[in-house]
């Protein structure tokens, strides 16, 4: 039955108007990229990006690490570094895109999956609505500056023209140890200096 036969006119127009606001619901037979499937999957590539994690901190920057995954393979990976390259948007989602961009000569990354240790900022989520990648997975939030879930909804957005899901919390306790770790010895260093 058409909505119009059961409902009066202006119900209907709102109702018309939710329907196109609404995101886009996943097909139900899209493979592996399901917000509730595989998270042995996530959490072993979230391994990984814990890895570049303690890449950074090992070289005093704080420790956010990323890798982008097409196909079950590991396509591009990288820790953050604003510091040592003198780059403000050396963050760890960026790196790991441009070396995948890189290896697969094409500034596109469709039908990919970033993983990375902390939620990203306002820049690397419009990096990665830039390079068209399908889904991101996070561990921890980040309360100051996030752009997903904390600070802003950037992901939430109906204007982009381009949808990209996400899942948080995989290994969230892990990846935020590691910053906490890193600032509480960075906090050490400085007392001890005073
Ligand atoms: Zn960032």
């Amino acid at each position: 039955m058409e909505p119009e036969e059961i409902l009066p006119r202006q119900s209907f127009n709102s109702m018309k108007i939710m329907v196109d606001q609404a995101p886009a619901m996943p097909h139900e037979d899209e493979p592996s990229l399901d917000k509730n499937s595989a998270s042995a999957e996530h959490e072993h590539w979230m391994g990984e990006a814990i890895l570049q994690a303690r890449i950074a901190a090992e070289q005093g920057e704080v420790p956010v690490g990323a890798v982008l995954i097409e196909a079950g393979k590991l396509i591009g990976s990288g820790f953050n570094q604003p510091i040592m390259r003198h780059d403000a948007t050396a963050h760890a989602e960026i790196v790991a895109l441009r070396a995948a961009s890189v290896s697969k000569q094409n500034y596109r990354l469709p039908a990919t999956i970033l993983y990375v240790t902390i939620e990203p900022c306002t820049m690397c989520v419009g990096a990665l609505i830039h390079a068209r990648v399908d889904l991101l997975v996070f561990g921890a939030r980040e309360p100051r500056a996030g752009a997903v879930v904390s600070q802003n909804k950037l992901l939430d957005s109906q204007h982009y023209n381009h949808k990209l899901s996400y899942v948080e919390g995989v290994l969230a306790a892990q990846c935020s140890t590691l910053v906490q770790a890193f600032f509480k010895a960075k906090r050490g260093v400085n007392r001890r200096a005073d």
